[in-house]
């Protein structure tokens, strides 16, 4: 029955959720196929659908909610998720954010460009967020860019957006008038938050002993494909303002740093 069930659920996530008792009800919510809530409705007493002890299995075992939940939200906008692919983190935010404020006041956006798109995190939400905008995501991992279509094609993006394989933007041409990048970044010896090293991809996470590996490829690569107006946004460790600046600084281009709203540095960015 729901009620026991729910109850043993939230005793067998104590010590890996945050908050047991909501992410046993999440579970529940997502084995039933309906929303958080539609579980008022539930009665105490109706049958435990069959697939819930396997997603608190999962949960149990350290995976992130947001893969046993095969979602999560970002911006305005929620993506589909699963093991293989890098999970939309609220950090990640801050890059739009800031676009929304480059635009400010004057025309929005025409061609955006989205290098290590993931499941089209900073593509789709740009997209939601400019809607004369049409753009092109890339990454070099065939399940992103499975997951990145399908939230395209659910989100009605699809015909806004285009993603292809690549290695950064090698071989992209044209002119494009925003560029979003959240490239793997952590130092080897990063310490990083629960699950994430266990269970997310690390080509998605890991850069070379400093975390600087991509940014070093990426950023001589950028400049070329900013238009006038436009504007380049890099997502950074906190640590890496400095370092990542004095990088775009090297290509002869003036760099600026945006702090999240927990004050961290988390954004380098220039204009073309
Ligand atoms: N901010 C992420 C983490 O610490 C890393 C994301 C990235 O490398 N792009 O889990």
């Amino acid at each position: 029955m729901i009620g026991a069930a729910l109850a043993a659920a939230a005793e067998r996530l104590d010590g890996v959720a945050d908050d047991p008792r909501r992410e046993a009800r999440m579970l529940m919510a997502a084995a039933l196929g309906v929303p958080l809530p539609a579980l008022g409705a539930v009665s105490p007493d109706d049958p435990v659908p069959d697939n819930f002890e396997g997603l608190v299995e999962r949960r149990a075992g350290g995976e992130p909610m947001a893969y046993v939940l095969g979602e999560r939200g970002f911006w305005t906008i929620d993506l589909k998720v699963g093991p293989g692919v890098l999970i939309p983190r609220p950090d990640s935010e801050t890059l739009i954010e800031a676009a929304v404020e480059h635009f400010e006041g004057g025309a929005d956006p025409d061609r955006i460009l989205d290098l290590g798109t993931g499941p089209g995190t900073l593509l789709l939400a740009a997209l939601d967020q400019f809607p004369r905008a049409r753009g092109l995501g890339i990454d070099a991992s065939e399940v992103a860019l499975e997951y990145a279509r399908d939230n395209a094609a659910r989100l009605g993006l699809a015909d806004r957006a285009a993603f292809r394989k690549g290695d950064w933007a090698e071989g992209v041409t044209g002119s494009f008038d925003l560029i979003l990048c959240n490239p793997p970044y952590v130092a080897l010896a990063d310490e990083l938050g629960p699950g994430v090293r266990e269970h997310e991809p690390h080509e998605a996470l890991f850069a070379g002993e400093e975390g600087l590996d991509d940014y070093r490829r990426i950023i001589p690569q950028i400049g070329p494909l900013l238009a006038p107006e436009g504007v380049a946004l890099l997502e950074i460790g906190h640590t890496q303002a400095e370092a990542v600046r004095a990088l775009v600084e090297a290509s002869g281009t003036k760099a600026f740093m945006k702090k999240d709203l927990a004050g961290r540095p988390r954004l380098i960015g220039f204009t073309g």
